[in-house]
């Protein structure tokens, strides 16, 4: 039995998705390109924008970290700073990112339980003018914790700077757009919440920001403006595009359409967060994350102490119950982590539940909360 992924991505796409791709396309082809120029169109509606509106959509070969690569190398030049706030491993990331590409960096660090100090940015911005551009993850992924996107927006824009946001693992399933945040730059790709296949990024951006990209690349591959001109000019990609995972995820965005939108999406993952955090709770398991910054996409749950758990075994014995769940660790906690993201119903939940109850039993495990 092929298992339920409770994890952050790749997720478990339905079958239509993935029928979308038994059709091999020649990157040239109308076909193809066609489906390219619905795709870009579409992200942008999703961001609240349009190319009409001043936003264009790149899209970047690769997984989720190689369109924040392609960003941060192709916008920021060696005389400005990035900020990156950072709460999480996504964002240590982008630090990485950033010193190997010769970029200077500051940090505003907190714990991963807690979202950022607001003042202390404010702070920050108004004393060092050397920063000019800010980053911040959306869903911190690390722990599933949501920051505030929108009023860090605000902060970030009194202050003048550019502000790009990695949202791989909330856009599509957590509203968020150009005008509420004022974002330069906002990053996703194909499998997350729009419930594609892995395979491609994407990075949303002011035409402004896409500008200023122009001959600042570090790389060949990750030229942000040198793959939207090829992109602009005849919808096609420099280097050879993953077609069949283009063609799974036009397919996604019709049904997040067909699902309600953003909205409906955001309310299905909320029940499913909720009805796994309350029936974990019963089982003795302690979400750690508070939950007024609790996102609806993953749970970080505490591991047990019992001397009879192990990740492996646990992992192991709820797959073979058709239940995948995804190792995790938070500074010094040992932790597990529970998606609830993906083509995942409430009966999914339900079996989920089941599962971890009868997998205690089985193993012997004692609860911290039993
Ligand atoms: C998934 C994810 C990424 C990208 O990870 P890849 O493994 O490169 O796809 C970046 N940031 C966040 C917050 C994520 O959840």
């Amino acid at each position: 039995m092929e298992p339920k992924l409770f994890t952050p991505g790749p997720l478990t796409t339905s079958r239509s998705v993935k029928e979308a791709m038994l059709v091999d396309l020649g990157s040239r082809e109308p076909e193809f390109t066609d489906v390219v120029a619905v795709v870009r169109d579409e992200l942008l509606a999703l961001a609240g924008s349009s190319t009409r509106d001043g936003h264009e959509a790149v899209i970047v070969q690769g997984s989720g970290t190689f369109a924040i690569e392609a960003l941060l190398s192709s916008a920021i030049p060696s005389s400005g700073r990035l900020l990156v706030i950072e709460n999480g491993v996504y964002g240590a990331r982008m630090l990485r990112i950033a010193e190997i590409h010769g970029i200077p960096t500051a940090s505003l660090r907190c714990p991963s339980t807690r979202t950022p100090d607001l003042a202390a940015l404010e702070r920050l911005l108004a004393e060092d003018d050397s920063i000019t551009h800010v980053a911040v993850v959306h869903c911190e992924t690390t722990s599933g914790i949501l920051n505030p996107v929108d009023e860090i927006g605000e902060i970030v824009a009194a202050a003048g700077r550019r502000y790009l946001i990695d949202a791989m693992s909330s856009f599509g399933a957590v509203p968020l757009t150009f005008p509420s945040s004022g974002a330069a730059a906002i990053v996703s790709s194909s499998n997350k919440c729009i419930q594609g296949v892995p395979g491609f990024a994407f990075v949303l951006l002011t035409r402004e920001l896409l500008d200023e990209c122009e001959g600042r690349a570090r790389t060949l591959t990750l030229d942000l403006h040198a793959q939207w001109k090829g992109l602009a000019a005849n919808g096609q990609f420099r280097f050879t595009p993953p077609t069949h995972v283009l063609l799974a995820f036009a397919r996604a965005l019709e049904e997040l359409a067909a699902e309600g939108g953003v909205s409906a999406r955001n309310a299905r993952y909320s029940a499913l967060q909720a009805r796994i955090a309350t029936g974990m709770k019963e089982l003795g398991f302690e979400a750690i994350v508070p939950t007024e910054h609790q996102s609806p996409i993953l749970t970080t749950f505490r591991e047990p102490e019992s001397e009879r758990y192990s990740f492996e075994l646990f992992h192991a014995a709820l797959k073979t119950r058709g239940c995948a769940i995804y190792p995790g660790k938070l500074e010094d906690t040992r932790a597990f982590r529970i998606g609830s993201v993906g083509d995942l119903t409430q009966e999914d939940a339900e079996t989920l539940l089941r599962a971890v109850a009868q997998v205690c039993a089985e193993l012997g495990i004692d609860r911290p909360q039993r």
